[in-house]
């Protein structure tokens, strides 16, 4: 059997196995999509949303990028960003980073990863912001650690410079704005930030008519 036809066959299982607990199961889903929660996350394939939070289909709106970065001119997460927040009404939207990450390491080691190190160089640009607190500890691991932790918090910031989220804020008093990080090596997810709606935006990010 090829590994793609186990997938497959997997599902058929899966179906099964929801269909015992609850025979309309599907029927349910199909009908509404009412999750509380947009999860921007990074596309590593040990960090899925729903397993690692415990919840399932129909919880948790998912967007997935390398390193879990909002970029403002990435008309892929601010459609999903637009989506969750003012069709959805998520009432929370968790960035979810994670020890261990691929991009987090690309971006530091200075190699040339072709079309790649344009999106690193968003990652580039929190060491940068940063560099004076990274730059002060001797460890190399606990460097990248503290780098992949305030490239959260820095994503959660950019967050609050979107029109989307401001305007959200003003009218709906919605969502409130997380920053997490997920360790690879003990499945436990670290709070780092928290953001509530109305917190203070930079003047220069914050829209005069929103
Ligand atoms: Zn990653």
């Amino acid at each position: 059997m090829s590994p793609y036809e186990k997938l497959l066959l997997q599902n058929k299982s899966w179906v099964k196995d929801r269909l015992d607990l609850d025979p309309d199961y599907f029927k349910k889903l199909a009908k509404i999509q009412n999750p509380d929660f947009l999860w921007i996350g990074c596309s590593d394939s040990r960090v899925p949303a729903n397993q690692i939070t415990g919840t399932e289909p129909g919880e948790v709106f998912v967007h997935r990028n390398i390193a879990n970065v909002v970029v403002l001119t990435d008309l892929n997460m601010l459609s999903v960003l637009s989506y969750a927040v003012e069709q959805l009404k998520v009432k929370h939207v968790v960035v979810c980073g994670h020890y261990g990450c691929g991009g987090v390491k690309a971006a530091i080691s200075r190699g040339d990863f072709g079309l790649l190190n344009k999106w690193l160089t968003n990652i580039k640009d929190v060491y940068r912001l940063h560099a004076d607190e990274i730059n002060k500890i001797e460890d190399e691991q606990q460097k990248e650690d503290r780098l992949i932790e305030l490239n959260v918090i820095e994503q959660v910031r950019n967050l609050k410079k979107t029109n989307i989220i401001q305007k959200a804020w003003k009218k709906d008093q919605l969502p409130t704005l997380h920053g997490w990080v997920y360790g690879l090596k003990d499945g436990i997810l670290k709070d780092l930030c928290k953001i509530l709606p109305g917190d203070d935006i930079d003047p220069i990010f914050s829209f005069k008519d929103v």
